[in-house]
């Protein structure tokens, strides 16, 4: 099965009977509270209009304001959209962050956009959604393809229609414009301190481990760095047009040096450039797919290589997939977990902005391992204890407090 939304609620479903919850919970918790469907109309440099779709869903506000990201890509779809909202309340309930998950995404291609088109679209996209988001309803986020510059538009346009400065609406805004340290390097931050925490639990050592990173955008071309800096060998890279392979390691720097800013590197080795789908039964210890839903599946999970799997991207290994890679002992950091880096640094973010007093650097690292380490221990203990795979044991941590809230609002 590889919609998103559906099998994720068979996780969700799973996760509330193991923990005693009734059905009725079942029946809240299986969709978002709110789904808004907007068309922006966007003038085009060449004068033409064209109206774009965009999406916000709002899962579930039991525990608080709903927090997640934007994305802007060509197959964003109304089912991804829910899933990524619902995935984003499983993150949140992981690490223990006082908020409940959402998400956006419009479709569109930014790599065939100019700069002002895509700023016209950003704030379009602000506009339309603007009567449902706000700094204690729904905070977004950069997600696939949007970044700070486009954090920054939304930004400005949100405060335009409010008439005040409301830099708690939107995290992964430039340090200038209330940003925090340590945003854009988060979620790959994240990340390492994961897989750190799974080679322990497998007794490898990080040193001359041999990493493969699918997806070199903002997640996969960090944490390529991080991993080189750590001692580890990067062995593979890859972007949405192919993929590189060496066993000896790769140069890099020398990638990190040419990537463009959508993290397209690849077309610069049009002679040994593999497949994305080669990519991932390379031999490696650590495969860490880094950039879209439904990459490792039923087809191809019985051919991976490595011994441990993190998800940095959401949605990267099908159900099915899951269970295959399980069985075949290989131990899954699942996305909801691994991932949470990127918005744990966002509530830091919006801690800040509200307080109006700004952190260090090392403050912010060192509070993203606690939480990280805690999220992972949790998970681990749940997966020992009871029995159940990761991805089942992130779930049942990942709802425990949103339905426990819900249960105290007298919801269910
Ligand atoms: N888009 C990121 C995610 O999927 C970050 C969300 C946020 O920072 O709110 O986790």
């Amino acid at each position: 099965m590889t919609n998103p939304l559906a099998s994720t609620q068979i996780v969700i479903g799973e996760a509330l009977k193991r923990l005693g919850y009734p059905e009725e919970m079942f029946e809240l918790l299986k969709e978002p509270l709110r789904m808004l469907t907007v068309r922006i109309p966007v003038r085009m440099d060449d004068g033409k209009i064209r109206v774009f779709t965009g999406y916000r869903a709002q899962h579930n506000d039991a525990v608080g304001p709903t927090k997640g990201g934007v994305r802007f890509h060509p197959d964003v779809t109304e089912d991804e959209v829910k899933a990524l909202s619902i995935w984003m309340s499983l993150k949140c309930g992981i690490v223990d962050l006082p908020y409940g998950g959402g998400k956006g995404g419009v479709v569109c291609d930014p790599r065939k956009m100019s700069f002002r088109e895509l700023e016209r679209l950003s704030r379009g996209y602000v506009r339309a959604v603007s009567q449902i988001v706000g700094p204690t309803k729904d905070i977004p986020a950069p997600d696939v393809m949007t970044n700070s510059q486009i954090m920054a538009w939304m930004f400005d346009e949100y405060s335009r229609i409010r008439e005040f400065d409301a830099p708690g609406f939107i995290t992964g805004k430039p340090l200038v414009l209330g940003g925090s340290h340590g945003r854009e390097t988060a979620t790959a931050k994240g990340v390492t301190i994961m897989i750190r925490e799974a080679l322990r639990r497998r007794g490898i050592d990080v040193r001359g481990a041999r990493v493969i990173v699918q997806g070199f955008g903002n997640a996969g071309s960090y944490l390529s760095k991080f991993m080189h800096e750590a001692g580890a060998r990067v062995v593979g890279i890859s972007d949405a047009y192919g993929a590189l392979y060496d066993p000896e390691g790769l140069d890099i720097e020398y990638l990190l040096d040419k990537r463009d800013s959508f993290g397209t590197v690849t077309n610069l080795f049009e002679s040994t450039r593999i497949t994305n789908a080669e990519l991932l039964v390379k031999p490696c210890d650590i495969l860490v797919p880094a950039a879209i839903e439904n990459q490792i599946t039923a087809g191809n999970a019985r051919d991976v290589q490595a011994s441990i799997i993190v998800e940095a991207a959401n949605g990267p290994t099908t159900l099915e997939a899951t269970n295959i890679v399980t069985e075949r002992g290989i131990l899954l950091v699942p996305d909801v977990l691994a991932s949470a880096g990127g918005v744990i640094v966002s509530y830091f973010e919006w801690v800040q902005n509200n307080q109006g007093f700004y952190w260090t650097e090392d403050e912010v690292h060192a509070r993203l391992e606690a939480m990280m380490v805690k999220g992972f221990e949790s998970v681990y203990a749940i997966h020992a204890a009871r029995g159940v795979n990761m991805r089942l044991a992130a779930y049942m941590a990942g709802v425990r407090k949103m339905a426990e809230a819900a249960r105290y609002r007298g919801w269910v």
